[in-house]
């Protein structure tokens, strides 16, 4: 009697139960968004395939293995290019991630890198700890840029600027920045999370690297942490080489999460941009406020540059208290706020304050006769309830 040849029915529960599911496309439509592909492995039909997809993945974005990106992760790559305006993206864990891999990307020992004073505090941070000691040396220039070309050495490979600047949004000229580094042949990079890619665009403006936390206004729910780093086709090989050595990527769910955020960027940015400038407005008028920092204030250092630079605002603002004032004050006043969250991070919906010390997060700019400065971020609640809350907040100033 012969053999019958194993149909599938045949196969045993634990075989059947492992090759179910994988069903072909479906007949019909298809969905709005990218589906969420979550993978390690990924297979191949004949070793033919695998080897050629090796060969070719160095070059070219290719689905062949979980840590190089998933259909979904690449999908919220193209959105990021798109929004930036530059050739490729890459994804990473967290903002600072981002930070830290450009600039490992980018520079070597025996190289020197210019910083903006303005820069996020621990990218900073980031100089001291990590790169001097690897040999790369580090100077910071004034955050209106004023003073970066007299410190230019034969050495400087990058500018690393951040404008508008963190915690008091200086702007500099970006443009100029860039032909200045051009000149030399150092590349500039930008760590562009103020601007989301709409209300700034530094590769526009002549950058040849645009940094993001994806975790601010990307994501916008405050509930997923990312960064992201876009560059220009001549300035793309050397940052995926070395995200591709450090293995560096993120969760499809976190893509996922991101992409959905991105969706609506655009709205909420322009209602953050309304409350905040209301809120702006109503600061200015109290006699405890000796300044408000936002750039697409008036009377703000760096408006000019803004209104030819930013096509808007957000929902930061940070205000500097009469020097009658001291820390201590400014503490009462935070913790007198209900409608505020008191936490770091911002770019979510909702509304939070934080104490910024200056004299920290600054060192060619010295800060020390200036009163406190409370930073704010204003989220999408309705302002008036905002200003009421921090009305009732500046009675505990002067306790
Ligand atoms: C928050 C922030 C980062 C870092 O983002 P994380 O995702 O928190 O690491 C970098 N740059 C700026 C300007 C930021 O505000």
């Amino acid at each position: 009697m012969p053999i019958p040849h194993p149909a599938p029915d045949d196969l045993q529960w634990q075989t059947r139960l492992l090759r179910a599911g994988h069903a072909p496309a479906f007949e019909g439509g298809h969905a709005v968004n990218p589906p969420l592909v979550r993978a390690s492995t990924v297979l191949f039909d004949n070793v033919a395939q695998q080897r050629e997809m090796r060969a070719r993945r160095g070059g070219e974005r290719l689905f062949t293995y979980g840590a190089r990106g998933t259909p979904t992760t690449f999908a919220l790559e193209d959105a990021v290019s798109e929004l930036e305006g530059g050739y490729r993206t890459r994804l990473f864990p967290t903002g600072l991630a981002a930070i830290g891999m450009s600039l490992l990307a980018y520079l070597k020992p025996g190289d020197h890198v210019l910083m903006s004073d303005s820069v996020y505090e621990p990218a900073r941070h980031l100089a001291h700890s990590f790169l001097a000691p690897y040999g790369i040396r580090c100077t910071f220039f004034n955050a209106d840029g004023s003073d970066a070309e007299s410190l230019m050495e034969p050495a400087t490979r990058l500018v690393y600027a951040e404008a508008p600047g963190s915690l008091v949004y200086e702007m500099c000229d970006l443009p100029r920045l860039a032909e200045m580094a051009h000149a030399r042949g150092a590349l500039l990079a930008a760590d562009n999370t103020w601007g989301s890619g709409c209300q700034y665009r530094p590769l526009a403006l002549g950058a040849d690297i645009s940094i993001m936390a994806a975790t601010k206004y990307l994501s916008g729910h405050a509930d997923v942490m990312m960064g992201t780093v876009c560059t220009t086709q001549a300035a793309w090989q050397p940052l995926a080489e070395r995200s591709d050595a450090f293995g560096m990527t993120v969760s499809p769910d976190d893509a996922w999460l991101v992409m959905r955020g991105l969706r609506t960027l655009s709205a909420r940015l322009q209602m953050h941009e309304r409350h905040a400038l209301r809120v702006a407005g109503w600061l200015q008028a109290r006699p405890e406020v000796a300044t408000v920092f936002c750039p697409a204030l008036p009377d703000d250092p760096g408006h000019a540059l803004w209104l030819r630079d930013c096509s808007g605002t957000n929902g930061l603002l940070s205000f500097e208290l009469r020097r009658e004032f001291d820390v201590p004050a400014a503490e009462r006043l935070i913790d007198g706020l209900s409608l505020f969250g008191l936490g770091a991070s911002w770019g979510g919906f909702e509304s939070l304050a934080t104490l910024a010390d200056m004299t920290r997060a600054r060192s060619v700019t010295d800060w020390r006769a200036r009163g406190p400065v409370i930073r704010l971020h204003i989220g999408l609640e309705s302002p008036d309830d905002l200003m009421d809350d921090l009305d009732r907040a500046f009675g505990s100033l002067r306790c």
